[in-house]
């Protein structure tokens, strides 16, 4: 039989292609915590101290990916640039617990082989990013807490350092605040809506958890997660961050995810393992999937956002506060950072 090229079919194949050429590729997005950021309560130097740490953390991770080494790389180097800056929830400017304590929580996950690690309450790993990844790639367990972790981090060689290190003034008047209000409420860095069981929360306008989401050129996809959790918490409480599926996620058959937000309803969602069981089950692109799931979490009360990306380089932001600080790299370098609405 002869193919015949008609006019109509032609111009489909045409547009098909402009369409599929024209999307953006991207191979890393990456965020820096959602809350009540408003343009109103910011100086444009803190602005501007915000997008030049962004933008460092996107271009380390891109000069990763460039040199053709893994997203698991390209999402550790990104987060060693928030961790090491005071100005994110994590590392070098977690928050303060009720005891005056910075315990900081971790994840990492690979989409290709779906290894994890994670590390919760730890206090003297200077980049607990590294102590997660350690987990996953020299012991056979998931998940380390406290001074196991650090134990572990320690024979791994790991940067230990004095839990003085996490010292930053803002966060500790911020604890000093939070407990003046309320010495038994929590304080989350986000978000400013009240709840019967956790109080008012955000007062003081800081955010800051931090997370990666990372493609390679082997078309591999990785997440990683990092915080100090919330002001003022207190028994040990550990946030979605370090909980595979709730706060961090990454499979090469769906996408990669990591959350920011009120990490109670991030656990009782499972938010980031339902964003791709979406995926997966419904066949949702991961623009639908993120967005679904964070009504689900809006819904019951809780607050924040996420960044997900699929393994074609499409990228989901969403976020139900006010601003979430957020970034994106395309696979030709492109840097676009976001604060606001
Ligand atoms: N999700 C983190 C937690 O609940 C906090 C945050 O994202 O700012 O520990």
């Amino acid at each position: 039989m002869k193919f015949k090229l008609n006019y109509s079919l032609f111009c489909v194949l045409i547009f098909t292609c402009m369409a599929v050429y024209g999307q953006k590729k991207y191979v890393m997005v990456i965020h820096g915590g959602a809350g009540t950021i408003l343009k109103k309560n910011m100086t444009p130097e803190k602005e501007a101290a915000y997008i030049a740490d962004l933008t460092k953390a996107l271009q380390s991770g891109y000069e990763v990916i460039k040199s053709g080494k893994t997203s698991m790389d390209a999402v550790e180097a990104a987060i060693h640039v928030m961790e090491d800056s005071p100005l994110f929830n994590a590392g070098k400017g977690a928050v303060f617990t009720h005891d005056g304590r910075n315990e900081m929580d971790a994840a990492v996950m690979d989409g290709k082989t779906l290894s994890a690690g994670s590390v919760a309450g730890v206090t003297v790993i200077r980049n607990p990013i590294s102590a997660a990844r350690a987990v996953m790639e020299k012991s056979e367990h998931v998940m380390m807490v406290g001074p196991g972790a650090e134990a572990f981090a320690k024979q791994a060689k790991l940067e230990i350092v004095d839990p003085s290190y996490f010292y930053t003034k803002e966060r500790w008047d911020g604890l000093q605040k939070a407990i003046q209000e309320d010495s038994v409420k929590t304080v989350l860095d986000h978000g400013n809506k009240k709840s019967m069981k956790l109080g008012t929360i955000n007062k003081d306008y800081k955010f800051g958890t931090v997370g990666a989401v990372a493609l390679d050129k082997s078309g591999n996809l990785a997440a990683g997660t990092s915080t100090g959790g919330m002001t003022n918490k207190r028994y040990g409480r550990v946030g979605d961050a370090p909980i595979i599926g709730a706060g961090t996620y990454a499979n090469n058959a769906t996408a990669g995810i990591s959350c920011t937000g009120w990490g109670e309803f991030y656990i009782r969602n499972v938010v980031a393992h339902d964003i791709s069981a979406m995926m997966e089950y419904k066949k949702m692109s991961v623009a639908d999937a993120s967005k679904a799931v964070l009504a689900k979490v809006g819904k019951m009360g809780g607050d924040g956002g996420l960044i997900a990306m699929d393994k074609e380089g499409h990228v989901a932001m969403p976020f139900n506060t006010e601003g979430m600080y957020r970034g994106t790299v395309t696979a030709d370098g492109k840097i676009e950072v976001l604060i606001y609405k």
